[in-house]
């Protein structure tokens, strides 16, 4: 029976999914682009094989204290590693079966982190010529829904797209709007946003028009648009809620898509920042305090001190599947920003959590 046989098959998919870990963290380095080729030192980076790269300055430093070279070739190692070369395809062939987990009832959530200039942009929207992870995942989302379409099961689409800036959550779908979006937790609901646009989509066309004006408003509000997306983070929410007409199983789950702030922008103080809040990006520094705080199995997880982790705190405990895309910039005078990122990304690789679908069975069909 076909139906048995789908729900066979998700379960498979499933189990093999959480074997994996709910936490995958990739390294991608970026090329330099034709301008940059000749301006700046690169970095040495190797990549000796899948998961793992090695990284050194070009130059070798001198220590202060023996006066001696120091060696500062460093190693590390992931799920994955994409070298300079890796096309977007590559990247989001993991990401293709976390969407069937979403339409599974899973809330899955990718995030890009890395220091400004490093490709996370690139990474999550891509170019005209190479789409990104969000147009991918759009159109993979509903050739999956079209596909189900012929079972008992049907789907409905939703999204929101904001953006969190100086602690302040912005609708990017209502430039200017007076309203007051604020994060509340509720046992039933979940996590949501006050007053937030929540708009029902029924194609992928329809989702990226929609997510065209996002980016859009997200310029216009802007007077520096660089020095305002390397302090904000950028979210595409994409609801996905299945029903199942025959067994009234009913599924609930979410792909969040996150272009972090500037990795930098969390702990540069230079004095022209001095004047500004003590902590430059509180939303980025929690992200690692609430990464750090899973990894040592803390009591107390501190999801409520920024916006953006109560904002997804679903998705960095256990009832999710994340995947950190950590993104490197491949010169020289980026080495130590490039450390850093490294050494989050390890941390982050070894924190485990428990994932559970959320399913529920209901004996009315959803509400329309
Ligand atoms: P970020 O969002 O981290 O600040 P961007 O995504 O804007 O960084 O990338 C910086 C520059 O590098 C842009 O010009 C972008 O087009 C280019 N770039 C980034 N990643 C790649 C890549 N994988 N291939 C080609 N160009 C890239
Ligand atoms: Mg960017």
């Amino acid at each position: 029976d076909l139906e048995e046989h789908d729900t066979l098959r998700r379960s498979l998919h499933n189990t093999i999914q959480d074997m994996k870990g709910n936490i995958r963290v990739f390294c991608r380095v970026r090329p330099p682009v034709t301008s940059e080729e000749t301006e700046r030192q690169l970095c040495a980076i190797f990549f000796p094989n899948e998961t793992s790269l090695e990284i050194r300055k070009a130059r070798e430093s001198v220590s202060v204290i023996s006066g001696k070279p120091v060696d500062l070739k460093q190693e590390f190692s992931f799920d994955k590693v994409f070298p300079p070369e890796a096309n977007q395809a590559e990247v989001f062939e993991e990401l293709a079966q976390l969407v069937q987990s979403a339409l599974d009832g899973y809330h899955v959530c990718v995030f890009a982190y890395g220091q400004t200039g490093s490709g996370k942009t690139y990474t999550m929207q891509g170019s005209s010529n190479d789409f990104g992870m969000i147009p991918r995942t759009v159109d993979l989302i509903f050739k999956k829904i079209e596909k189900l379409s012929t079972s008992d099961w049907t789907y409905t689409v939703s999204a929101s797209f904001l953006e969190i800036y100086n602690e302040n959550i912005r609708d990017l779908l209502v430039p200017n709007s007076t309203h007051n979006y604020e994060v509340h937790y509720n046992e039933g609901r979940g996590v949501t946003v006050t007053n937030l646009e929540i708009v029902p989509i029924s194609s992928a066309e329809e989702l990226k028009v929609v997510m065209e004006e996002a980016q859009k408003n997200r310029a216009v509000a802007a007077t520096n648009f660089n020095e305002h997306s390397s302090r904000s983070h950028a979210i595409t929410k994409i609801h996905l809620e299945g029903y199942n007409a025959e067994t009234k199983a009913k599924y609930s789950g979410s792909i969040n898509l996150v272009d972090l702030a500037g990795s930098e922008s969390a702990r540069t103080s230079g004095p022209e920042r001095l004047n500004e809040t003590k902590n430059i990006n509180k939303s980025l520094s929690t992200l690692g305090n609430v990464m750090l705080a899973l990894h040592n199995k803390d009591q107390h997880i501190p999801y409520r001190n920024s916006k953006l982790t109560f904002l997804l705190q679903s998705c960095l405990g256990g009832n999710s599947k994340t995947l950190m895309l950590v993104n490197i910039s491949p010169f020289e005078e980026c080495f130590l920003e490039s450390i850093h990122s490294l050494r989050f990304a390890s941390k982050v690789k070894e924190i485990k959590t428990v994932a559970k679908k959320n399913k529920t069975y209901c004996t009315m069909p959803p509400p329309k």
